[in-house]
């Protein structure tokens, strides 16, 4: 496949370009992850909150794709948070994909108002340790989430899985990421669909025969972002995937920077969701 590949701060490789499956149920997530491998999709971004891991791990298992050529991520919920409880955790997401392994596993979120966080990475140095997670990270931390785990661990998350998306760019947190050797990974990198219709992005994909969808996708891979749309839609996972045959020259670029918007979220911010 021509997936690029991003090298992570462990020397481990996660695909650029991934399938998310929130807000798909167990049933659907069996179908519609089936689907995307089919389309060339070799990673899939879960969470044990999305309540599907039992499909995922169905549709890998029924793939006819190599466990070690699949790249599967999970995630750590809110109220599991700490040293034993997340190991616990831990061996209840596995049981429900049915895997001895996942590629990566964050916590989800940095839970606002508690430090139990740090705990909780604690455990992850355990399981990537152990071998059970091959890299470990995190999701929704700001920087000084990501400055207290390094300071007191020493261990540096390999991916921060973030709201980014043209509308609202993170800048100032990519900065600290590259800064520190963490990749950024896009979450809702299509603003959940809500700025497709968005006039500059009609007119660069009008330009280079692409979708809003694709324009977006693109910008994300060439500013060197993982990214991992979501998509039960056969048509439309063939479509946000079909992204490797052009790039966007430096006036796009400049045009879609030009979209940044303090105000720009689509989902809640780490600062107060707890
Ligand atoms: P997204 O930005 O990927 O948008 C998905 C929606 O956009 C779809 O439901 C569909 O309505 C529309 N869409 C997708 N492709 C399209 C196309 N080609 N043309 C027209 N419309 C299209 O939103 P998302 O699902 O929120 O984010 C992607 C993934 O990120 C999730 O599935 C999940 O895995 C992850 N995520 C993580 C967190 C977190 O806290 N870590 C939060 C939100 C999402």
């Amino acid at each position: 496949s021509t997936i690029p590949t991003i090298r992570l701060n462990d020397g481990n490789a996660m695909p650029q370009f991934g399938f998310g499956v929130w807000r798909v149920s167990n049933e659907e997530a069996a179908s519609a992850v089936a689907e995307a491998i089919k389309a060339g999709y070799r990673s899939i971004d879960t969470a044990a909150i999305y309540g599907n891991e039992e499909g995922v791990g169905q549709a890998i298992r029924s793939a006819g794709v190599a466990r070690d050529e699949l790249f599967i991520t999970t995630k750590v919920w809110n109220d599991r948070h700490g040293y034993d409880e997340t190991l616990r955790a831990f061996d209840e997401s596995l049981a429900r994909l049915k895997l001895d392994t996942v590629d990566l596993y964050l916590i989800h979120w940095p839970v606002a108002g508690s430090e139990a966080y740090r705990d909780t990475w604690r455990a992850l140095i355990r399981l990537k340790q152990d071998g059970r997670a091959k890299s470990i990270g995190v999701s929704n931390f700001m920087v000084p989430h990501l400055q207290r785990l390094i300071d007191e661990t020493g261990v540096t998350p390999s991916v921060n899985q973030i709201e980014l998306h043209p509308r609202f760019q993170q800048k100032e947190l990519r900065a600290f990421h590259k800064a520190n050797g963490v990749a950024t990974e896009a979450w809702s990198p299509l603003g959940q669909g809500t700025i497709l219709a968005d006039e500059t992005l009609v007119a660069i994909g009008r330009k280079h025969g692409k979708t809003p969808a694709q324009v977006i996708l693109r910008w994300h891979l060439d500013n060197g972002l993982i990214v991992i749309p979501k998509s039960v839609t056969p048509s439309r996972m063939r479509e946000n995937l079909d992204v490797f045959d052009f790039t966007l020259d430096a006036d796009d670029m400049r045009a879609i920077e030009g979209l940044d918007s303090a105000s720009g979220r689509v989902g809640p911010d780490p600062a107060v969701f707890a």
